[in-house]
């Protein structure tokens, strides 16, 4: 997620903050104001809207626990957590790789909304506690009890990509054994609850006059219905992908180009007639030594060009992102993403074995996908 800076690191897992938090924030520290202001005329509104922040800085507290209990959780079941990222609508847990087995992805799922409860019911039990001292001591514990609660039913409303839909995909995933199929309903019932919510939320906005929290609502249901969509074409993705390897998609034979080419030789004989985007640069032994570009030849003038080496002008490969042959496509694709390079260089030993572009991946996720397409019609080959 870009636009995420690192808070801190807990049990060796990152803790990131989206920017669109800081919105979340205010919105907590401005509604939770005005309710205090209800409830506690004494308090003027300075103290309520103070109250209102350091609740919502608790709520961000509790938030994480919740998304720490998930993480946690899928650790204990081998699947490790790097990322934990917090954002307008709460928080993410970024599993690498999703369970294989509907039990384990149940356990990981409803460590979050159980977490959520045992705080609400710590924080009404504190409340209690504190009934008889300091208003705005008493009213945190009140107010984070109910958030906690709202927080671990809300996740439970069975919309994917919530905690409540994943519930219902591993549950459809146990009867029918068919992730495929379970991720397709669960996402359908994550959409319909989108547009409910919408409908719900323009409703209370347009009819009872609501309009802020009216477009709260609204904004999630938009929220929820991209995530469904989204997760299932993720899922669709990622099975597409399962059990292949760098070594299947990569081109073995990609062209390359001696350290000591001009320039103008690599532009000519490369880049325009084979219709490369980028070059790598090997030494005699195939060891890579770089990676070059169209784009790098602008860093010489133009009348340069049939006297300068490229060694001159590529990014070493010191600075290359590379993957190894027996990577897996799926991780080759993040690494594609996160560093937004169109092409990887595959390794072997220091050895240059082939190269993985963009282009590769999608020409091979699309014939995946018509050979399915085929084979579910009937209409397949049949050996
Ligand atoms: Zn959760």
């Amino acid at each position: 997620m870009p636009n995420a800076f690192k808070v801190a690191r807990i049990g060796g897992i990152d803790i990131f903050v989206h920017w669109t938090w800081l919105l979340a924030f205010a919105f907590v520290t401005w509604s939770g104001g005005d309710f205090y202001q209800q409830q506690f005329k004494h308090w003027g509104p300075g103290t309520a809207y103070l109250v209102g922040a350091v609740s919502a800085i608790l709520l961000f507290l509790t938030v994480l626990v919740h998304e720490l209990a998930h993480s946690f959780t899928a650790r204990a079941h081998a699947l490790p957590v790097k990322t934990i990222y917090l954002f307008i609508f709460g928080g993410v847990s970024n599993l690498p790789q999703e369970p294989d087995n509907p039990r384990t992805e149940l356990l990981v799922t409803v460590a979050g909304p159980a977490a959520s409860l045992v705080l609400a019911g710590l924080f009404f039990l504190l409340y209690a506690v504190a009934q008889h001292g300091p208003s705005q001591v008493y009213a945190i514990f009140a107010y984070l009890g109910a958030v906690n609660l709202i927080l671990a039913l809300f996740n439970l409303i069975p919309g994917f990509p919530l905690d409540g839909g994943r519930v219902l995909r591993a549950i459809i995933w146990l009867i029918t054994k068919n992730l495929r199929r379970a991720t397709r309903i669960a996402s359908s019932v994550g959409d319909a609850i989108g547009y409910c919510f919408i409908l719900g939320g323009l409703i209370e906005a347009f009819l009872f006059g609501q309009v802020v929290s009216g477009i709260w609502l609204a904004f999630i249901g938009w929220f929820l219905h991209n995530a469904a969509t989204a997760t299932y074409q993720q899922a669709m993705v990622d099975r597409l992908l399962l059990g292949i390897d760098v070594r299947n998609v990569m081109d073995p034979a990609p062209f390359t180009a001696p350290p000591d080419l001009p320039i103008e030789a690599l532009i000519y004989r490369h880049l325009l007639t084979e219709n490369e985007r980028a070059v790598p640069v090997i030494d005699p032994d195939r060891d890579l030594i770089g990676l070059v570009t169209l784009s790098d030849a602008r860093k010489v003038p133009r009348e340069e060009w049939s006297i300068v080496p490229i060694s001159r002008i590529m990014t070493p490969v010191d600075a290359l992102r590379t993957v190894m042959p027996g990577d897996t496509l799926r991780e080759a694709m993040r690494v594609l993403a996160e560093h937004s390079v169109n092409q990887l260089p595959v390794i072997s030993d220091g050895r240059l074995v082939g190269m993985l572009n963009r282009a590769h991946v999608v020409r091979y996720l699309h014939m995946r996908q018509q050979l399915e397409a085929a084979a579910a019609s009937g209409r397949g080959p049949r050996l």
